[in-house]
């Protein structure tokens, strides 16, 4: 990932999607915003707990940094399932500077239209990009545990594939800041339980370690799906940063033991 500063703001953004000159992402830090704690600073989540004032001056100003109206975000109320919307024209704006309109029980959002800015938020789930460069689809999807098991980055790109046409190898990927297998402690048994057939197609990367105790590499369970799916390994961009390592940049659930703020991962198609 790349770091960028603009108006005092921190952004990072990945290297294989900032070549592309019709689309703008980001993903931001919890840096330099005007939440206080626990939700310092740069909260974008309505849904936590923290001062609604404080996230619509942190989206504002991430909104100026980007040089993109704030009503031409979309955000979505996460529920960690596997529904995807197609974001249509009508829906600009939803969610964009508060918690009531955002769209309902959605974890990942495609569209074809311009300048519309699709926006998840995270606090050690993986936030995915997703980049169609010869249809012009974006995608942006948030996955924690539930929702990698339920394969909603591959639902993503299967939706994609139904919808617009897209074909693996024109997809480009950003895989974001999120807990990572240094500290994703879970139980193994639980998370394979229902989902056996994850571990039968090896489609779930999971690591036992010498104390007995499972860890889960999100990053490369949903590497591995989207690699499945037919997207080539040379188009998927993973950060490799761990949220709950690097707490001072990034919100961590479980580091901060669940009172927390979120950060933001977001992509847009520009204007032709
Ligand atoms: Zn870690």
């Amino acid at each position: 990932m790349i770091e960028t500063r603009t108006n005092s703001i921190t952004l990072c953004s990945f290297k294989n999607l900032m070549k592309q000159k019709e689309i703008c992402h980001f993903v931001t830090t919890r840096m330099n915003g005007c939440s206080l704690n626990p939700y310092g600073s740069l909260n974008l989540g309505f849904h936590v707990g923290d001062d609604p004032q404080a996230v619509v001056e942190n989206r504002k100003q991430i909104a100026n940094s980007m040089g993109i109206p704030l009503s031409n975000f979309i955000t979505s109320k996460q529920v960690h399932g596997d529904h995807i919307e197609i974001i249509s024209e009508n829906s600009r704006g939803c969610g964009s500077s508060d918690y009531e309109t955002a769209i309902v029980a959605t974890d990942a959002m495609i569209t074809s239209v311009q300048n519309i800015c699709l926006m998840v938020l995270v606090a050690d789930c993986v936030p995915v990009l997703f980049f169609d460069v010869r249809k012009k689809i974006i995608g942006a999807v948030h996955a924690g545990w539930k929702g990698t098991v339920l394969r909603i980055s591959q639902k993503t790109v299967m939706l994609m594939k139904d919808k617009f046409g897209s074909s693996g190898n024109d997809i480009l990927v950003g895989i974001g800041p999120s807990i990572g297998p240094c500290c994703y402690q879970v139980d193994i048994a639980t998370i394979v339980k229902n989902n056996n057939d994850l571990k039968e197609k090896g489609e779930i990367v999971l690591h036992e370690k010498h104390d007995g105790k499972g860890y889960f590499d999100l990053w490369a369970t949903n590497k591995l799906q989207l690699i499945k799916l037919g997207i080539p390994e040379k188009n998927i961009e993973t950060a490799n940063i761990c949220t709950s390592c690097n707490n001072s940049v990034f919100y961590s659930y479980r580091k901060e033991n669940g009172k927390t703020g979120r950060f933001g991962v977001g992509i847009m198609l520009n204007n032709k």
